[in-house]
């Protein structure tokens, strides 16, 4: 028994990391305050969301995961991404009572306690990553981030919590490369717009073409010392798992693993969710399993810590079971499932990615 634990342990430590990492969640009951409901009844953003994955997840017991209280996040970090008018715009909105900041976007007077947690989570995520804490972390907080814009909250988001995480640990704690996979169904915007014109995040995004927020499009590569360094991957209605897994796999996947990121970061949406009200692919709760599991092996080849931040998913029960779903698969050791290159869309999205990556 102790020559086994023993062996193991030295076997772990070759590749750097201490023996049995735990994998860390992180979570604030702020989440569950911010209630756009007030404003827009009927309004999908619901704080039954979190609650159906913590139940869910309770009655696994965490599935072994570490919880962690998301702490607040200062409004210095925030301003690693935002501009400080948006951010006192949206402090002093939440102060008065609260309010719509969009036809979608709506806070009250919980809001803004409730984004800051939401954004500390994924900022403490990224600290204790890199502090090699854990090799894997997920925070489940919400309001969720991706489509919020260094000057713009938009699309039920407030602050970019994955862009605000990343840019923390370039400028904070000594990453040269992140790499963020946003896979919720609906295109990144506020990551893309953060990383524009930067080489050092890759940004690559795979989305419903024609929805919102309608950008995304093959062609948008980044700008100017960013070009190549943003990939969108429009995928039309009705798409199943076989063309995810493959734009994926023979395109993202190949880009990802040159970039050579120190830190791999995921905006986990789950409203490509076949039950999904607002949109219309056809994922499965076992397809962000297959999803997990390339981008843990892709982060385990290159030494690299796993973060993944909750974006959108709207069926409460869906949502709980694919967040289930990818806390399992970041954890177990199931190989990641090989799929055969989709024809038409992978080799067009190959042929755009090609031009600034080697596939
Ligand atoms: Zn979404």
């Amino acid at each position: 028994m102790q020559i086994v634990s023993a062996g193991r342990a030295v076997s772990e430590q070759a590749d750097g990391w201490a023996p049995s990492p735990p994998a860390l969640y992180f979570h604030h009951r702020a989440s569950l305050e911010h209630d756009p409901r007030a404003h827009m009844p009927g309004h999908p953003d619901t704080p039954e969301r979190i609650e159906a994955i913590e139940r869910r997840l309770a009655a696994v017991d965490w599935l072994g995961w570490r919880r962690r209280e998301a702490p607040r996040a200062r409004e210095s970090q925030l301003e690693l991404i935002h501009g400080a008018r948006l951010v006192g715009m949206i402090r002093d909105m939440c102060a008065a009572g609260g309010g719509a900041i969009d036809p979608d976007t709506f806070v009250g007077e919980p809001s803004y306690r409730a984004a800051l947690h939401a954004a500390g989570g994924a900022c403490a995520m990224a600290r204790a990553l890199i502090a090699r804490e854990a090799r894997v972390g997920f925070s489940g907080a919400r309001p969720s981030g991706h489509h919020a814009e260094p000057e713009r909250a938009m699309g039920f988001c407030l602050f970019n919590n994955v862009a605000i995480a990343a840019e923390l640990a370039i400028r904070e704690l000594g990453v040269r490369r992140v790499f963020i996979l946003d896979w919720d169904v609906h295109h990144g915007n506020g990551t893309a717009e953060a990383f524009r014109r930067r080489a050092d995040v890759l940004f690559a995004s795979i989305h419903q073409a024609g929805i919102y927020p309608g950008t995304g499009a093959l062609t948008d590569a980044g700008s100017g010392a960013g070009e190549g360094f943003t990939i969108n991957l429009p995928v039309p209605a009705g798409s199943e798992e076989d063309l995810w897994l493959s734009l994926l796999e023979h395109v993202v996947l190949p880009a990802a693993a040159t970039f050579a990121p120190e830190l791999v970061l995921v905006s986990a949406g789950y409203d490509a969710h076949r039950a999904d009200p607002l949109a219309n692919c056809r994922l499965e709760a076992g397809s962000f399993a297959h999803m997990a599991r390339h981008l843990r092996e892709l982060a385990h080849r290159l030494g690299a810590p796993l973060g993944v931040v909750l974006e959108g998913g709207y069926e409460p029960a869906a949502l709980a079971e694919c967040v289930q779903a990818t806390l399992a698969a970041l954890a177990d050791d199931q190989p990641a499932v090989s799929a055969a290159p989709e024809a038409l869309l992978t080799s067009r999205a190959a042929a755009q990615v090609s031009r600034y990556w080697p596939l």
